[in-house]
């Protein structure tokens, strides 16, 4: 189901678990990123090294699938929002205000594709990310017959950072708190 090709330009191939097309994730050396050009579906982004759960390194999936949280996208608007303002040049401001309006149609998608994600998990081919917001992240994959999800940035206080476990419900709930992160958190 998946290839890596490593050559002049390094590529990651594999289908949608959504829509079930081909999706190329191409290394981008500038940027020292990998993109996939996949517009109004699920995004990617490839994880060489998962965290280690109670000192123990797991294998897992390398292609995770971002779930980003309505937060998140909120805030990302809101960035553009203020660059556009400050923007002088009138062509770029279109570039930036055409960003918003795609940004903005990703409200609620991660509530709709999470079906498709969480199938996705369970098969053990993907591991999802949950892009909560304000630099927080929650990784969540499967290895062997256990669930396994680490958060990142939100701080040792929060209990709610690591799991393993062997229920899939358990996974989807980790995968919720994160994508409502922000939600029940008053920020000014
Ligand atoms: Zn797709």
């Amino acid at each position: 189901m998946m290839s890596v090709q490593i050559g002049f330009e390094p590529k990651v191939a594999f289908l949608c678990p959504k829509c079930h097309k081909d999706v190329e994730m191409v290394y981008e050396r500038p940027k020292g990123t990998w993109m996939s050009d996949h517009g109004n579906c699920l995004n990617f982004s490839l994880v060489r090294e998962l965290p280690a759960i109670g000192g123990r390194a797991s294998e897992g999936p390398v292609v995770f699938i971002s779930i980003e949280s309505d937060f998140s996208i909120k805030d990302a608007v809101e960035e553009l929002r203020r660059l556009c303002d400050g923007e002088g040049e009138q062509s770029k401001r279109q570039k930036i205000e055409a960003g918003i309006r795609r940004l903005e149609t990703r409200t609620g998608f991660a509530e709709k594709a999470l079906p498709a994600a969480m199938d996705a998990l369970k098969s053990g081919a993907f591991g999802l990310r949950v892009v909560s917001g304000r630099n927080i992240y929650a990784m969540v994959w499967k290895a062997g017959e256990r669930y396994y999800g680490a958060a990142d940035g939100a701080g040792q206080a929060d209990t709610s950072s690591v799991i393993a476990t062997s229920s899939l419900d358990e996974a989807q709930k980790f995968v919720t708190y994160w994508m409502h992160y922000w939600d029940s958190r008053h920020l000014v």
